[in-house]
């Protein structure tokens, strides 16, 4: 249900409006309006109407039920467009077309400086890098991680650069959210309900991936999980999901960039690294990907692909990502965005 206040309600209305909703078993989530409140109270679908009486209470203008399954990330909820911050100078969701870019996985202290040095050269606004690795095969590199962290923090010294790096389990979120910017969730544990609710519940921006077969709604409900827990700085980041073609490592599906912008106010980036798995196709999915109203990019940067412990052939050398970065100016533009 919503609790729209009415606008300019006090102070002590709202509160007693946050207070009622907990007496009755429901978690209220405020969601500040420029010109009036409105709260998110989430909580047992079944018993909802219950939160109908808040109408009578000082201050509520209404209470209306949310229609769609995923409550604080719909835009009944919240209709501008949400903007998160990760550092002093980077947003998402803003004007500017944020840029990630870096390795696939930080592999030792000479590769990820001039990983971050290059992207930093090129325009890149944060530094990509796994230090724990999410790897479909056992005997794969699993990642630095610790050490991983500790030399992509080193990276953010010298550069800069804020940085995203995955979380893989609830074990870690926290050890990684002590060094990261902000925490990104791989296609692979994008419905590890534990790992949702644990990065839910720590303050760092969410960078979450759809999983590889997962249909919109879904991917929304995975939001919700990390919202419901009480942080509202979630990114979703569309990487491609496995269809029949075979011609790329997954079909990135870029029709999601307006599907979701219709039904949700979170900043919506997109990875075209894994969304074709394919060095050659990066960069005119990137165009696209702005053309089509993206808030925001996530590329593997690589200083030598050949070499890459993950994800080599996916990855742009530093010059080629220079050369594609130039012409994106062009495509954020037209599109009245900033780069
Ligand atoms: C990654 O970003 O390196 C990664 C493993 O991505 P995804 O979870 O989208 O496959
Ligand atoms: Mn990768």
């Amino acid at each position: 249900m919503i609790i729209v206040m009415k606008a300019g309600a006090a102070k002590k209305d709202r509160d007693e409006v946050l207070r009622r909703i907990r007496e009755l078993g429901y978690k209220p989530h405020v969601i500040h309006g420029a010109t009036r409140d409105v709260i998110g109270a989430v909580g047992d679908e079944r018993g909802k109407a219950v939160l109908q009486s808040l109408e009578s209470l000082h201050g509520v203008e209404s209470v209306v039920p949310i229609l769609q399954p995923y409550k604080l990330a719909s835009k009944e909820v919240k209709k501008e467009a949400s903007v998160v911050r990760i550092s002093d100078d980077v947003v998402i969701g803003g004007e500017q077309v944020v840029i990630m870019a870096g390795p696939c996985s930080v592999e030792n202290e000479a590769q990820i400086i001039e990983s971050a040095e290059a992207v930093k050269k090129a325009g890149a606004h944060i530094l990509r890098g796994g230090a724990f690795k999410p790897r479909t095969s056992p005997y794969s590199f699993q990642g630095l991680e610790e050490e991983g962290l500790k030399l992509l923090a080193k990276a953010r010294d010298l550069t800069g650069l804020p940085f995203v790096t995955e979380v893989i389990n609830p074990e870690t979120a926290e050890l990684v959210a002590g060094y990261a910017d902000m925490l990104q969730i791989g296609a692979r544990n994008s419905q590890n309900f534990a790992l949702l609710k644990r990065v839910g519940q720590l303050r760092k921006p969410v960078l979450l991936k759809r999983g590889m077969s997962m249909t919109i709604q879904e991917f929304l409900m995975s939001a919700e999980y990390i919202m419901s827990e009480g942080n509202q700085a979630v990114i979703l980041c569309e990487r491609g999901i496995r269809t029949f073609e075979t011609a790329t490592r997954n079909t990135l599906e870029l029709s999601a960039i307006p599907v979701l912008k219709g039904k949700t106010h979170l900043p919506v980036v997109v990875d075209p690294s894994h969304g074709t798995g394919d060095h050659h196709y990066v960069a005119p999915m990137c165009y696209a990907a702005v053309a089509a109203g993206a808030d925001g990019l996530i590329v593997e940067v690589h200083p030598d692909p050949e070499h890459a412990s993950s994800d080599g052939p996916q990855s742009l050398k530093p010059k080629k990502f220079a050369a594609m970065m130039d012409k994106l100016r062009l495509f954020a533009e037209a599109a009245d965005r900033k780069l």
